[in-house]
């Protein structure tokens, strides 16, 4: 039996795991297996009927999987937890499992790109249609509601723009009609923003950012209500098959452990980079959730804990200007993905939104010398000298 930690810095090293149950083991066992051995035709009979616990084959269950699956699920304050093979798979299998052919998904005005291109696919393959919105009142979100939307999916902050959703004001519209909402938490983490709390019906994360937090494993993580949870481990998990492997769920939780004492580092870095970038005569625009000047301010202390590791902002002049200001950084690393120990630097316009069509690009603020920055746990004055040093050569 699993106590109940009651302190999220507890639960996070501890919750879901008792050593009794595994020879006294201080580190959740790797389970490297595909099966697991019956005593007998007749158990394997009962395994499968469901009359008795236990596991089959790993696509259905992994016991060290299991663990991070509960992890989740208490930090997050849902009832279940579940693990994916990538934020991807997460995410597909939530909005498959949440829709049906010719339904309609009303998302965030801004949403990762696979995202963006996965409604693509399922417009052109089912029908299921999307629109976006601002969600910015509560009757500009009405507006976009019809009569078949299924599911309302939300980013927040949203990447690159870290622009904030009002998680609250989309609950209570949501709830006059019935219509789940989705919140991918990949950039806050549980540590920071809880969207169950704020009664957001479903959880998701790319848990290769923040979660794991040490840039060695793609996963994914979804946390919701148990029958929401248990009827998507039996379909769109199961036989889609997009399952997370035992060794990646080692790797997470481990990673897991320290996630309160990163993110509190991430945050205090980045928040002294945002007071630097902002005194840099070669900086434009920065969005940032802890600029006390942004509109979006009052949002953020709503419902963020701390403004979280990323910054985004213009270097004044041209593309080129952005590019080479990137390639004058000694150890900051040119990379996409973002929540790791390395701070990691990207160009949003020609890279991770590069896909995106020009003009939704610049209506979203994605221009040209647009740049992100995943501020991460070095000390924060070598980041800003860095950054420093490559400003003042554009
Ligand atoms: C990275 C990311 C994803 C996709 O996750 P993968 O683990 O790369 O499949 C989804 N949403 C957000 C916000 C992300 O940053």
């Amino acid at each position: 039996m699993t106590k109940n930690h009651k302190r999220f810095e507890t639960a996070v090293i501890h919750e879901g795991y008792d050593e009794k149950e595994m020879l006294g083991s201080l580190a959740v066992p790797l389970f490297q297996t595909s099966t697991y051995v019956f005593d007998t035709a007749e158990q394997g009979e009962r395994r499968f009927h469901g009359t008795e616990e236990g596991y089959i084959y790993s696509r259905l269950g992994n016991p060290t999987v299991r663990v991070l699956e509960e992890r989740i699920a208490r930090l997050e304050n849902g009832e279940k937890g579940l693990a994916f093979a990538s934020g991807m798979a997460a995410v597909s299998a939530v909005l498959l499992s949440l829709t049906k052919a010719n339904d309609h998904v009303l998302c965030s005005a801004g949403l990762y790109g696979c995202t963006f291109g996965l409604l693509m696919m399922m417009k052109e393959k089912y029908n299921i249609t999307s629109d976006f919105s601002m969600m910015d009142s509560k009757e500009e979100i009405r507006s976009k509601i019809k009569p078949e939307t299924s599911v309302i999916y939300v980013e927040t902050p949203i990447n690159p723009t870290m622009k904030l959703i009002d998680l609250e004001l989309v609950v209570e519209v949501a709830k006059e009609y019935n219509i789940p909402v989705v919140v991918d938490n990949t950039f806050s983490t549980p540590y920071l923003q809880r969207p169950l709390d704020i009664g957001c019906d479903v959880v998701l994360h790319s848990a290769t950012k923040y979660i794991g937090g040490h840039g060695d494993v793609i996963a994914g993580l979804v946390v919701g209500k148990e029958e929401f949870i248990e009827n998507m481990a039996m379909t769109t998990l199961k036989d889609i098959g997009g399952i997370m492997s035992p060794f990646d769920a080692w790797l997470l939780l481990r990673g897991l452990k320290t996630l309160p004492v990163r993110m509190d580092r991430h945050s205090e870095n980045a928040s002294k980079i945002y007071e630097k970038l902002r005194e840099h005569p070669q900086v434009g625009k920065i969005y940032f959730p802890g600029d006390p000047n942004s509109a979006d301010y009052s949002i953020a202390e709503k419902q963020m804990s701390q403004n979280g590791g990323m910054i985004s902002f213009e270097v004044k002049g041209t593309k080129q200007d952005a590019q080479e200001f990137m390639n004058r950084l000694q150890f900051i690393k040119i990379a996409v993905s973002l929540g790791d120990a390395e701070t990691l630097i990207e160009h949003p316009a020609t890279m991770t939104h590069a896909v995106v069509p020009e003009e939704s690009r610049l209506e979203m603020g994605i221009s040209d010398q647009l740049i992100r920055l995943s501020v991460g746990l070095e000390a924060w004055e070598d980041i800003w000298e860095d950054l420093e040093q490559a400003l003042d050569v554009v």
